[in-house]
This record gives structure tokens, C-alpha cells and sequence, in this order.
């Protein structure tokens, strides 16, 4: 028994040391990914659900290492986030995105949102709101074309501040989204201290909306509570007819997900929407 708790204590001790030292070369690897041009963004159409066309895309960042290929958001974005280095990635990202907007509308695609995602610590820069509002003039997209999304976890730890660099994206003509929305704490407090103007309802609620009763009650609840506050309300993971239709006709506004499509890269985005619309 005492060598098997060893070689228990064994095995936890080398799955933790491969952790760390997995973590130390993403963190070492991101550094250089941003130089490097490693760092790229895919955009997945968000669908107007009373005109069933798209009206808006989601930036989503990418990461194409050059030896482990692909690596998923979900894994390095924590890392981004712990280290610091999401202060200068989201920077690139919302540059890229913006640059990209400005791209489709000179190509004569009908003016789209452009959504990208921010974390927690970028409010933490006194500078966020100058540095996000200078690249807006630097290149020329109209903030009534950018929508940000940040999480509650965002309103949670940063209060006053938080609230002021929201009401200056507001001036700005951004719109503000609050993503995830269901899986956080206190919510609807948060719905009243902050200037938001759109719920994207978390795609945990989506998922099993057809086969399980309380999740529809509360996609229903959310739909319901957010016409009342006029607010915008989008779901997200809708992957099924079923789902799609369930949510238009309980009077969800926008709808994104791999049923109208998969995250694409940026080349691929206009023709897609061009089709798209005229289908
Ligand atoms: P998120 O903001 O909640 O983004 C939605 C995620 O769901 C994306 O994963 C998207 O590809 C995926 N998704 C979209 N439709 C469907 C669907 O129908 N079914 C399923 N199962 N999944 C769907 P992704 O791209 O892997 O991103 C994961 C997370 O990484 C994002 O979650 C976001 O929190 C974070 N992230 C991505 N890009 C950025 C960024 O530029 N900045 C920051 N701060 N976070 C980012
Ligand atoms: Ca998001
Ligand atoms: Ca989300
Ligand atoms: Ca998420």
C-alpha cells in the first residue's frame, strides 16, 4: 500500500511539473507570437434573427504556433491574462479587427458590428480607454461598427473605474456586451450600475434547450427580461435548427453559432456574407 501511495505522489508530482513547465513555454511562446505574427483572428457572423442577415461578426484570436500548430484561446488567454501580455495582444487585436472592419466596408460589404473580447486586466491600464478610443481615430472605423464584449468577473472587480471607461466607449458610439451572460453572480445589479446595451446569453444555457426544461425557462427569463430593460439579446452556440428556431421565435434578436457558421478567417468573411444574405 505505502508504494502505491508513492507512486501516486509520483504520478501527481510529474503531471504538475509537466503543467508548469507546459505553462512556462506558452508563456515564453506568447511573447514572441505577437512578433513574430503568430497571432491572427477568425470572425464568426452574427444573424439578425427578424431579417435573417448578418449584421455583425465576433473576433476571435488564434494562435498558430510553429511547431504544436493550432493552440485553442481557451488555453492561452489565461496565460495572456497571468502574465501581463494581454495588455499588448489586446491592443493588436483591436487594431486588427478595426483595420479589417474598414477593409470589408471599403470593399462594399454592407456596414457589420465588429465584436471583440476584452479581459478584466486590460482595464486595469489607466490608458485603456484613451489607447481603445486613439485607435478608433488612427484607423478611421466609426465606434457605432465596434461592439465590446467584456464578462461579468470584468464589472466585478473594477467598479468606478470600470463604470467611467464604459460611459467613454458609450460617447464613443461602442456598443458594450456583457458575454456569458447567466454563468456569473448578481447580474441584474450589474444590468442597472453599468451602461450596457446588449446580453449574450452563455451557450451552457443553448446547448440543451430543446430537452431540458430549466434551461429553457431561463433562456425564456433572459429574453424576456432584457426586451423589458431594451436591451439587445443574442444567444451564442446555437448549433441546430431546433435551437435556432426556438430562440427566434421566443424573440431572442441575434443569433450566432456553428449552425450559421463556424469562425472563419478573414478572407473568407465577405463572400460568405454575401451569400449568406442573398440566400
Ligand atoms: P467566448 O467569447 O465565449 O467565444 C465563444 C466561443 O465559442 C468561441 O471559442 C467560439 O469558437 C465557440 N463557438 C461558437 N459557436 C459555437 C457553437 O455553435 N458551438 C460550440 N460548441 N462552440 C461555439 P474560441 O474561439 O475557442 O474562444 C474561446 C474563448 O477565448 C472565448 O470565449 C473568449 O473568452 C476567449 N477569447 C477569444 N478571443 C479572445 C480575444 O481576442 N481576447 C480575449 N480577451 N479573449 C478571447
Ligand atoms: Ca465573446
Ligand atoms: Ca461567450
Ligand atoms: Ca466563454
Amino acid at each position: 500500500a505505502k508504494g502505491v501511495g508513492r507512486n501516486n505522489y509520483q504520478f501527481y508530482s510529474a503531471a504538475m511539473t509537466e503543467r508548469a513547465t507546459r505553462q512556462l513555454a506558452l508563456q515564453t511562446g506568447l511573447r514572441a507570437a505577437l512578433d513574430n505574427g503568430e497571432l491572427l483572428l477568425h470572425y464568426q457572423p452574427q444573424v439578425d434573427c427578424r431579417t435573417g442577415r448578418i449584421v455583425g461578426v465576433e473576433a476571435l484570436l488564434r494562435w498558430r504556433h510553429p511547431d504544436e500548430g493550432m493552440i485553442s484561446p481557451a488555453q492561452f488567454i489565461p496565460v495572456a491574462e497571468e502574465t501581463g501580455l494581454i495588455v499588448p495582444i489586446g491592443e493588436w487585436v483591436l487594431r486588427t479587427a478595426c483595420l479589417q472592419a474598414i477593409a470589408w466596408q471599403r470593399q462594399g460589404l454592407a456596414p457589420m458590428r465588429t465584436a471583440v473580447n476584452l479581459s478584466a486586466r486590460q482595464f486595469k491600464d489607466p490608458q485603456f480607454a484613451r489607447r481603445v478610443l486613439e485607435i478608433l481615430r488612427e484607423t478611421g472605423l466609426d465606434g457605432q461598427f465596434l461592439e465590446l464584449e467584456i464578462t461579468e468577473s470584468t464589472l466585478m472587480d473594477g467598479l468606478d473605474s470600470v463604470n467611467a471607461v464604459l460611459h467613454d466607449f458609450k460617447r464613443a458610439g461602442i456598443l458594450i456586451s456583457l458575454d456569458d451572460f447567466g454563468t456569473g453572480y448578481s447580474s441584474l445589479s450589474y444590468l442597472k450600475r453599468f451602461p450596457i446595451d446588449k446580453l449574450k446569453i452563455d451557450q451552457s444555457f443553448v446547448h440543451d434547450l430543446l430537452t431540458d426544461v430549466s434551461d429553457a425557462s431561463l433562456v425564456r427569463a433572459v429574453i424576456a427580461m432584457a426586451r423589458a430593460l431594451r436591451l439587445i439579446v443574442i444567444a451564442e452556440g446555437v448549433e441546430t435548427p431546433g435551437q435556432y428556431e426556438f430562440l427566434r421565435a421566443d424573440g431572442c434578436d441575434e443569433l450566432q453559432g456553428y449552425h450559421i457558421a463556424r469562425p472563419m478567417p478573414a478572407e473568407q468573411v465577405a463572400s460568405f456574407v454575401a451569400r449568406y444574405n442573398r440566400r
